[in-house]
């Protein structure tokens, strides 16, 4: 299995260079981890490119655009379904609890990797 890394905003080599797959992890399952990366870009001032020393926040536990009712399904903002979420309790589309579908994906989080069968 092929861990690939993507942050938005971030340069490629800080990615590859400065985070792993832990730090995901840490962000993932403690909401109060936040992790900034700092990094050299290139940005025009004046009509002059120069170089800048960038600190960015890379990884972060909220999420501000959905209202999540489990570990991986988010809702928009204001959707008729929050209310069935907060009446049942359950994730209106897998049917699970936050914490049942929380525990079933640290489970798959932490098994072994599969053999190279996986496509890239
Ligand atoms: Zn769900």
């Amino acid at each position: 299995m092929q861990t690939i890394k993507v942050l938005k905003g971030i340069s490629k080599r800080t990615v590859n260079t400065s985070l792993n797959f832990d730090d995901y992890m840490r962000c993932l399952t403690d909401s109060s981890t936040a992790i900034y990366s700092s990094f050299t870009t290139l940005q025009p001032k004046d009509f002059q490119m120069r170089t800048v020393r960038v600190t960015k926040k890379s990884l972060s536990p909220v999420c501000l655009k959905r209202y999540y009712c489990c570990a991986i399904h988010g809702l928009p903002f204001f959707s008729k379904e929050i209310d069935i979420f907060r009446e049942t309790g359950q994730c209106p589309m897998c049917t699970k609890t936050f914490e049942e579908r929380e525990a079933q994906l640290l489970e798959y989080l932490s098994r072994e990797p599969a053999s190279a069968t996986d496509t890239e």
